[in-house]
């Protein structure tokens, strides 16, 4: 890098940290659209469509003053950076950004003209997987499918979230822990998986309750369906618990 691209670098970096605006004059406190301006019953509690223009009003609280405020969907960015500011994390923030933005470059240079923020959360969580399962960071692995169900449900792809939420449920049987480390030693007393520590976790236990029930999965498909899958996951994270067994935990929970 050249001496004056990096002074560029530099001053770049530095307007970036300086630009922070000021959140004063951002957002509505009172209960007014802030895309027509058209003035609502009451201030909403969450998001909400305008009933005038039929646009999204959000809600946020404003750092400086600690009111809510009402926004538009292209501020969230802009309060979320505040409160960012505010919490000493702007460094993460701003490298979070720009990790966005990497992958959005990268998805379009990749034939995807116009990636949507669930595409590029999706690529930044599959790239993730080998590096946490490297590090042997198993709850933050877990943590990363959970996260690519989410996605997965958004898009529409009912099918393939169920599958996931049914792997995220075989990866907590089985207890799984972030060790960041491989040294033999150090893993005999914290295990990659620990059964000992496993919990299912009722919110993924509601999504395959109204995923089954939206796609009209019938119990013994789901039986067989979770068998399938954990075999797959089971070999390839070389889990301790057996898939049946698992089975037998995850459908007493089912409602
Ligand atoms: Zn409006």
């Amino acid at each position: 890098m050249s001496f004056l691209s990096k002074l560029f670098k530099v001053f770049r970096n530095r307007t970036e940290v300086r630009k922070a605006p000021e959140s004063s004059t951002v957002g509505n406190k009172e209960p007014v659209c802030p895309y027509c301006s058209d003035a609502l019953d009451k201030m909403p509690k969450r998001k909400k469509k305008c009933p005038n223009c039929g646009q999204f009003i959000y809600v946020r609280t404003c750092p400086d003053e600690r009111v809510k405020i009402l926004i538009r969907e292209d501020q969230i960015e802009l309060i979320e950076e505040q409160w960012a500011i505010e919490n000493g994390s702007h460094e993460q923030f701003l490298a979070e950004k720009r990790n966005r933005e990497t992958t959005k470059a990268k998805l379009i240079s990749q034939g995807n003209n116009a990636p949507t923020d669930l595409d590029v959360k999706w690529e930044q969580l599959q790239v993730s997987l080998p590096k946490l399962a490297s590090e042997f960071q198993w709850g933050l692995y877990r943590n990363a499918r959970l996260g690519m169900g989410d996605v997965l449900k958004k898009q529409g792809k009912l099918s393939e979230s169920l599958d996931t939420y049914l792997e995220v449920c075989f990866i907590d049987l089985n207890g799984p822990n972030n060790c960041g480390t491989k040294d033999p030693e150090l893993l005999k007393m914290f295990p990659p998986f620990d059964p000992k520590s496993a919990f299912l976790a009722p919110g993924v236990l509601r999504y395959i309750e109204k995923l089954c029930n939206d796609l009209q999965v019938k119990p013994e498909d789901l039986e067989s369906r979770f068998i399938s899958l954990a075999s797959t996951v089971g070999r390839e994270l070389k889990l301790p618990i057996a898939p049946d067994e698992a089975w037998k935990a995850v459908s007493g929970e089912l409602l």
